[in-house]
């Protein structure tokens, strides 16, 4: 399905804190897919559940820490720990057109989650992907990155 990604110009919902994903619903696997499609067709290295407007904790990463750099789901995504310094980085985000930041973010976290088959995991993420995991988990708390910037 074509979508239309939400952009803090049109919408509340990104501000709005998302609730947990409790199971696998064929609203979920919609969602999953459209999350990719937007994502792919903005050329895009990660986006969450509530840029494609529904407010479950879930979001797609490009795992660039990873052969082939594969884009992945997280499902209920929690960072459980930061470790190491943080790191000033430029971003952009889908959700917010034509402009670009300086973010410092973590360069090293341990992270929770449940995968698309519900399976719960835990993961070690370095460097630029750790990043990507920060910016789109600040999403489903209703943060955007502009309300970082440096
Ligand atoms: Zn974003």
């Amino acid at each position: 399905m074509a979508l239309r990604n939400i952009t803090i110009k049109g919408d509340e919902i990104l501000a709005k804190k998302c609730k947990p994903v409790k199971e696998i619903t064929p609203r979920i696997a919609e969602a999953c897919a459209d999350m990719v499609e937007t994502m792919l067709a903005a050329d895009g290295v990660g986006i969450a559940a509530p840029q494609v407007g529904l407010l479950r904790r879930m979001v797609a990463v490009q795992r660039f820490d990873k052969a082939g750099e594969p884009f992945e789901f997280f499902l209920n995504p929690e960072i459980i720990a930061m470790l190491g310094e943080n790191k000033p980085g430029g971003e952009g985000c889908l959700s917010v057109p034509d402009m670009r930041g300086v973010v410092s973010r973590s360069q090293h976290i341990v992270l929770r989650y449940r995968d698309v088959d519900f399976v719960e995991h835990t993961d070690t993420i370095e460097g630029f992907t750790a990043v990507i995991f920060q910016h789109e988990v600040d999403h489903l708390d209703g943060v955007l990155y502009i309300d970082k910037t440096e």
